[in-house]
């Protein structure tokens, strides 16, 4: 038995309320919502997250295969969240403790937001403002190196 709360969950060891499943995502509700419908879009396949999917030569066609459907459940539960609650949506990822992410199994939040619903969470836009273009610019050249090391390693 997995000590994984979502791959117990995927197996049915745990409850849920479910929304959708197909062979390789399942959806259900989280237990502590942020707004009514507050939605986990779940990957069958035990992925810690976000960083460590594999991509490039490491990814299988079933990698792929999950990828696309994960994004396609994603999709489709956002549009389902507009035209069941009249609003938005939002979602939100969490990728590493320092990302917020409480369950190591790579999940999406996708959280409907209904017409005069809660007000979305503050994300603290310019809370991390540059101090200066060159310090803005040293972070943008870092963010840059690694996109490239990542290609160059062909993930
Ligand atoms: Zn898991």
């Amino acid at each position: 038995m997995s000590d994984c709360i979502f791959c117990r969950i995927l197996a049915g060891e745990i409850p849920s309320t479910r929304l959708y499943e197909d062979d390789r995502v399942v959806a259900f509700l989280d237990v502590n919502p942020m707004a009514p419908g507050h939605a986990l879009v779940v990957p069958r396949r035990h992925w810690t997250d976000l960083a460590s999917v594999p991509a490039g030569a490491a990814a299988s066609a079933e990698d792929l295969e999950t990828r696309a459907a994960l994004f396609e459940a994603v999709r489709l539960l956002s549009a389902a969240a507009v035209r069941a609650f009249g609003g938005g949506a939002n979602l939100l990822q969490c990728t590493g403790v320092e990302g917020g992410q409480t369950v190591p199994h790579l999940h999406f939040h996708v959280i409907p937001r209904a017409p005069g619903g809660p007000v979305p969470p503050a994300f603290e836009s310019g809370a991390a403002r540059y101090a200066s273009d060159a310090e803005r610019d040293a972070v943008a050249a870092r963010f840059r190196a690694a996109i490239e090391a990542l290609r160059a390693e062909g993930r």
